[in-house]
C-alpha cells in the first residue's frame, strides 16, 4: 500500500530532489523578470562625476557670502554649460558659469544657485542669451546643489546580488553601469501534457461526450507565472501506447519538468502510474490533501515528473500548493509561503485531509472576511475565477465553524 504522504512531507522531500538550474548570458533587454546568477559589483562611481542638481549658475560659494534680496552679489558669466558637455577650464573668483541640471560642475565651482534665486529670465529656456552679469539674492552653503562623484555607488560596491529578480529599477541600474550582459539563471522549461478522451482542443469539435482541455492553458498561465517557459504537447488518448508515446515525445524536449494532468486516480483508465512505473520511478502518488489526493511524482529519465488529478481546481490547487514551491527552486527564485488571517463567514466542512477551499476575501471595517466562492466543486473552474485565495483547513479538523478565524493563502493582492 503507498503511503499517504501529508502535504508539508510531500514538499519537503520533493524540494530535496530540485537544483537549481545554471546560468546563462542574456542580453540586458532580455533580462526583465529574469533571475541574477552572481552579484552584480558596479565598475564606476555613478554619478560618473560631479553635476548639477538644477538649472542656475555653478560659483564659488564665498562668492555668495554677503548677497542677500536687499543687496545681491554681482557676478560676471564666463561659461555656459549644458548637460552632455565638458567644461575645460576651471572656475575664477567673482564669476559664475550657466549651468544645466545633471552638466559637470566646473572645476575650483562649490555651490549652484537655481535660476530662480538670481536676477535672471530663463523665459526662453536654453535659447536665452547668456546675461554678461548675474546677480545673487542670497547666500550658498559649499556644496549646495552638487550631486557628487560615487554618491549613488562607489566603484566596486555590489549593487545587487545573486537571486534578485530584475524589475524595472533592477535593468535601469544594470544599464547605468554600462553592462549590456547579464548572467540570470536559465528559465525551466516545463513540458505539459494532458490526457482523457473526453478531452478535445480548443479548434476541435465538441462531440457528444467531449469537453474542452482546459489544464493545458491553466497550466502554462501558472508556469509562466512561475517564471518557466511552458511546452505543451497534444493531448493523449487513455490509451497506454498514447501516454507512452506523448510521454517519450514530453522527453525529447529536454525539458526540465514534465508535468501531466489527469489519470492518476483509480479510475479504470488512470494509465499514468502504469506508464511511469515502465518509463520512470514513482516517489509517491497520494497525498493527504483535499482537492487532490492523487498526485504522482518521481522522475522519468532524470526528470522531475508530477502527476497532477485532472480535476481543474485540483490541477491548479496541487500546482499552487506543491508544483509552484518546486519550480521556483529550479529557477532560483526566493519563495516564502506568505498566508494571511481572515475571519470565515460561514461554517465550513472538511473530511479530515488537508483542504484548500476556495474563498473570496472582503475587508469589513478592520477585518478580513472570508467567503466561500459558492460551489466548492473541484470541476468547477469557476471557483477559482472568482476566489481571492484558498482557505486552509488544517489535517484532522472536520469543521470550521462560522467566525473562527482561518488561515488563508492568498491567490491575488487584496485590497
Ligand atoms: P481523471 O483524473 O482522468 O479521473 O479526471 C478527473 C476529471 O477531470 C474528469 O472529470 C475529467 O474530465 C477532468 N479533466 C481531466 N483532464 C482535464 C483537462 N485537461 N481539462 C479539463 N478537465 C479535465
Ligand atoms: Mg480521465
Amino acid at each position: 500500500m503507498n503511503p499517504l504522504l501529508n502535504v508539508d512531507a510531500a514538499l519537503s522531500k520533493i524540494l530535496a530532489d530540485m537544483n537549481r538550474l545554471e546560468a546563462e548570458t542574456v542580453s540586458l533587454p532580455d533580462a526583465y523578470d529574469r533571475v541574477l546568477a552572481e552579484d552584480i559589483v558596479s565598475p564606476i562611481d555613478l554619478p560618473p562625476f560631479d553635476n548639477s542638481a538644477m538649472d542656475g549658475y555653478a560659483i564659488r560659494y564665498e562668492d555668495s557670502a554677503v548677497a542677500s534680496p536687499d543687496s545681491p552679489a554681482s557676478l560676471s558669466v564666463t561659461m555656459d554649460i549644458l548637460a552632455g558637455s565638458a567644461p575645460d577650464r576651471q572656475l575664477e573668483l567673482g564669476t559664475a558659469a550657466r549651468i544645466m541640471t545633471g552638466a559637470p560642475i566646473p572645476q575650483a565651482a562649490t555651490a549652484v544657485i537655481p535660476v530662480e534665486d538670481t536676477d535672471d529670465d530663463w523665459s526662453k529656456g536654453e535659447d536665452s542669451p547668456l546675461p554678461s552679469q548675474v546677480r545673487l539674492f542670497r547666500r550658498l552653503t559649499r556644496g549646495e546643489n552638487i550631486r557628487l562623484a560615487g554618491e549613488n555607488i562607489r566603484a566596486g560596491e555590489t549593487i545587487m546580488t545573486a537571486g534578485t529578480v530584475i524589475g524595472p529599477s533592477e535593468i535601469g541600474m544594470i544599464a547605468g553601469i554600462g553592462s549590456p550582459r547579464v548572467d540570470v539563471i536559465r528559465q525551466p522549461k516545463v513540458a505539459i501534457l494532458s490526457s482523457g478522451d473526453e478531452l478535445v482542443d480548443l479548434y476541435d469539435e465538441l462531440g457528444p461526450g467531449k469537453i474542452r482541455d482546459t489544464n493545458g492553458y491553466t497550466l502554462a498561465g501558472l508556469i509562466r507565472r512561475a517564471g518557466g517557459v511552458p511546452i505543451r504537447l497534444p493531448i493523449a488518448k487513455d490509451r497506454l501506447d498514447s501516454i507512452r508515446a506523448l510521454y517519450r515525445r514530453a522527453l525529447e524536449i529536454n525539458p526540465d519538468l514534465l508535468i501531466s494532468t489527469a489519470g492518476v486516480s483509480v479510475g479504470a483508465a488512470d494509465l499514468v502510474k502504469v506508464v511511469m512505473d515502465e518509463l520512470g520511478e514513482i516517489d509517491f502518488w497520494r497525498i493527504n490533501m483535499r482537492p487532490g489526493k492523487p498526485l504522482a511524482y518521481g522522475t522519468i529519465q532524470g526528470v522531475p515528473f508530477f502527476g497532477l488529478p485532472g480535476n481543474p481546481v485540483s490541477t491548479m490547487v496541487t500546482f499552487e500548493v506543491i508544483v509552484r514551491p518546486a519550480l521556483a527552486k529550479i529557477a532560483g527564485r526566493a519563495f516564502k509561503r506568505r498566508t494571511i488571517k481572515a475571519m470565515l463567514a460561514s461554517e465550513m466542512r472538511s473530511d479530515g485531509r488537508r483542504t484548500y477551499a476556495r474563498v473570496t476575501l472582503k475587508r469589513e471595517g478592520d477585518r478580513l472576511i472570508a467567503r466561500s466562492t459558492g460551489i466548492q466543486s473541484s470541476g468547477a473552474l469557476m471557483s477559482m475565477v472568482l476566489a481571492d485565495g484558498l482557505a486552509v483547513i488544517p489535517e484532522e479538523v472536520m469543521r470550521v465553524p462560522a467566525g473562527d478565524e482561518i488561515e488563508v493563502l492568498p491567490l491575488r493582492p487584496i485590497e
